[in-house]
């Protein structure tokens, strides 16, 4: 089959597609209906059937491959290198389900884990399904108050956690930021699992924190079911921005979600059973759990789960992974690629990787000498692929598990994957784009396919709001982002639509950071942009009016008050969402009305013009701004 016939076939006969797909996985009980789209935009996928995530992630690979292994961790932060078999990873998953149950977690409630890359975390998402719980990870780079508003949201009866985790050698203590949370959030977590990895001190609070190597020994034997969930039942909720400044928690189902990553693994990824799958990112993302955790174990694959950077001890070392593993599928981001572009090439190719088949690319848009630097120095075909939280698998790349020959496009991250109903259209009237090279948002028609978010989590009408409502009369999901196709189809992403910037990757909203920067006592007024960054694609810069300038009156206090001010940043949100540059300004850039004008920012920084703005209300503020980017 060819991708055409795929694709076709996807769109014009989707109850029979989605059908055949579906079999990929074990139902408990079967499925009445392919798809009940009867109120939409929501979709029920495979209707009345029962399932379970875990199940499918590993105990149906039991039988199988007891001893393959099923996930290798590898930490180039502590030397340490361990792996656990299907069969392990059973056992494993059961003691930590028991810990959860004897909590009193039951099918519904929700599980954070707060945890960095360490097998334990994936243990514990595995675990939560298996009792269809509902996990919440979030990213161990977020600091006390996102951590905060994320526990107030979840309602978490048990957050999971470590001690500590370590960045290129540097130990971060995750149990303070927790603990500084927890006295922040509104909700009172009844229970705290903590991993002690011997990396920083993590005091216990009596009643409610428990040490997770002890209470894994009382439960060794521990024999716990899955339990059988309907399909739509959610398994997690993923927190990310948008435009507002409280940040949505992404509601993934569990039957759908399995199918469609179950279908990304062998048609897009072509990951095959007892290969190896390698994917860099962090669980804290949703393509840790696309693609570190669930897409591998659906598919019977070993993954490798990494903790530490790319360049340390050397530039090589992914390479030396691939090569030891013999890793078959590499998913990694651009901003890392361009982070190697930096090393010596040769590097790469004291390696053997003869194993490897295709390195996949995403969450961010992958620029032309990037992509075609690391196909050369790797010698294998680099694949794009665009997709988002909200989808949780991708919506554009190419389906080389039915086409081996289909052919990337440089700059494009491909074409619909099945089930996509992809349609660029006018940002103004909604109206589609039908012609080549018109550029336009990027929607989709409902129902979104298998694995997309059911809702946002406990809000229902934000769902609709945000995603379904920007054109009226035309109920289509929008993805926020700018498109264009070319005459043969292929998509090029050209950047977001809204307020989100996108970092090395990692999706952040300019309004978070507003609110974090915000917070610091001497800050009157200030805007965030994202703007243009060889290494990480973006960074966000933040624009400062401070209540009494004569804090920032020369070179010394503006340093000072700038360090303050990333402080508050890292304090509040993390290091991630820091801007790479505060600068100070007697008034910001508005139109008449008010509004900040931030793509007029966003334009100063990046010495491009300014474009139209005869509704400036001050033109000397732009003016003030320049200045102060020169500076
Ligand atoms: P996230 O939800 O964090 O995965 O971020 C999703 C956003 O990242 C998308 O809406 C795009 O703006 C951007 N993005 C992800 N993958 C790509 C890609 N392959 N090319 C261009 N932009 C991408």
């Amino acid at each position: 089959m060819d991708y055409d016939a795929l694709y076709r076939r996807s769109i014009d006969e989707p109850e029979a597609f989605w059908r055949e797909q579906a079999a990929r996985i074990d139902w408990h009980q079967p499925f009445e209906q392919v798809c009940d789209h009867s109120q939409p935009p929501f979709a029920r996928w495979f209707a009345g059937g029962l399932t379970n995530l875990c199940h499918n992630a590993v105990d149906r690979h039991v039988p199988q491959r007891p001893d393959q292994p099923a996930l290798v961790y590898i930490s180039t932060e502590t030397g340490q290198e361990r792996s656990l078999s299907y069969g392990q990873l059973y056992v494993e998953v059961q003691r930590t389900a028991a810990i959860l149950q004897a909590m009193g977690v039951r099918k519904g409630d929700r599980v954070l884990i707060y945890m960095p890359m360490i097998p334990e975390a994936v243990v514990a998402m595995l675990a939560t399904v298996r009792l269809g719980a509902i996990h919440s990870v979030v990213f161990g780079g977020f600091a006390s108050h996102a951590l905060a508003s994320r526990i107030d949201d979840a309602q978490p009866t048990v957050v999971f956690t470590a001690d500590a985790g370590s960045r290129g050698g540097k130990v971060i203590a995750y149990k303070p930021l927790l603990d500084e949370a927890l006295k922040q959030a509104q909700h009172a977590v009844p229970h705290v699992v903590v991993v002690d990895r011997g990396l920083a001190p993590a005091p216990l609070q009596a009643g409610r924190d428990h040490d997770f190597h002890t209470l894994r020994r009382e439960v060794m034997d521990a024999q716990v079911p899955c339990e059988w969930v309907a399909s739509e039942h959610p398994s997690y909720t993923l927190y990310t921005s948008g435009t507002t400044g409280k940040p949505k928690g992404v509601q993934r189902d569990t039957g759908g979600y399995a199918v469609a990553l179950a279908m990304s693994m062998d048609l897009i990824y072509c990951g095959q059973p007892g290969e190896t799958f390698f994917c860099t990112s962090d669980i804290g993302w949703v393509v840790g759990h696309s693609y570190i955790v669930y897409g591998p174990l659906l598919a019977g694959m070993t993954t490798i789960v990494y903790e530490g950077l790319p360049v340390r001890p050397d530039a090589a070392v992914w390479w030396s992974i691939v090569e030891r593993h013999r890793a078959n599928v590499m998913f990694s981001a651009p901003t890392a690629i361009r982070v190697l572009k930096k090393q010596d090439p040769d590097c790469l190719k004291r390696h053997d990787l003869s194993s490897l088949k295709h390195l996949f690319l995403a969450g961010e848009p992958l620029d032309e000498p990037t992509a075609r630097w690391i196909g050369e120095a790797i010698g294998k075909p680099i694949i794009d692929n665009y997709w988002q939280t909200e989808t949780g698998w991708p919506i554009l790349s190419l389906a080389r598990g039915v086409d081996p020959h289909q052919a990337p496009r440089l700059g494009s991250p491909g074409v619909p994957m099945p089930g996509y109903k992809v349609t660029l259209r006018d940002d103004q009237t909604g109206e589609p784009l039908t012609g080549a090279n018109q550029k336009g948002v990027l929607t989709i028609d409902g129902p979104l396919p298998p694995g997309c978010l059911q809702t946002v989590w406990g809000d229902d009408r934000r769902f609709v709001q945000t995603y379904w409502s920007t054109f009226p009369n035309q109920p289509v999901y929008n993805t926020f982002d700018w498109g264009i196709r070319d005459e043969d189809g292929y998509y090029f992403i050209l950047g977001r639509t809204d307020d989100v910037i996108n970092v090395a990757g990692h999706r952040l909203g300019t309004r978070e950071i507003e609110e974090a920067v915000s917070s610091h006592p001497a800050v009157a007024e200030v805007a965030v942009v994202g703007v243009a960054d060889e290494v990480k694609g973006q960074v966000a810069r933040a624009f400062v009016v401070v209540k009494d300038p004569q804090r920032v009156a020369d070179d010394a206090g503006r340093a000072a008050l700038e360090a303050e001010i990333m402080r508050t940043v890292d304090g509040q949100l993390g290091a991630v969402a820091r801007p790479a540059r505060v600068h100070f300004v007697n008034v910001l850039p508005k139109t008449r009305s008010g509004k900040l004008l931030r793509r007029a920012i966003q334009a100063v920084c990046e010495g491009r013009a300014t474009g139209d703005l005869t509704t400036i209300e001050d033109p000397a503020a732009l003016q003030q701004l320049q200045e102060a980017v020169a500076r």
